[in-house]
């Protein structure tokens, strides 16, 4: 947890957001301002920065994991990740998550 992280705020449930999906170690929600009919987050529920700070190699495949089973739950056959990561990458919120963007 990082006190000045919104998205730890989020996953803490400080303003209520519904989780699309949730794991053991990850949550699903949709993105505020969505590029895409779908446009959903995969966070870690620790905070990490970025990809750069995860040496945990069984998280990592539970983010990918995530992916697979939100878009199975909600019938998503079709869609596109993104991970940015670094300032110069276009990366914003700085706690780690998946950006799934897909067609209803
Ligand atoms: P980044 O540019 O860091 O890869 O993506 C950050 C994403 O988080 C953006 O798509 C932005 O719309 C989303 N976002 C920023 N603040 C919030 C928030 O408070 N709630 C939700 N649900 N999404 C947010
Ligand atoms: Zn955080």
């Amino acid at each position: 947890m990082s006190e000045d992280c919104i998205f730890c705020k989020i996953i803490r449930g400080d303003f209520g957001t519904e989780f699309v999906y949730e794991t053991e170690n990850t949550v699903v929600f949709n993105d505020i301002n969505p590029k895409a009919p779908v446009h959903m987050l995969v966070c870690p529920k620790k905070h990490y920065p970025s990809l750069n700070e995860v040496v945990d190699k069984e998280l990592l495949g539970e983010l990918l994991q995530t992916v697979q089973k939100v878009t199975k739950k909600i019938g998503l056959k079709s869609y596109r990740t993104q991970i940015n990561t670094g300032k110069e990458a276009g990366q914003e919120v700085f706690h780690l998550h998946v950006h799934i963007l897909g067609q209803k």
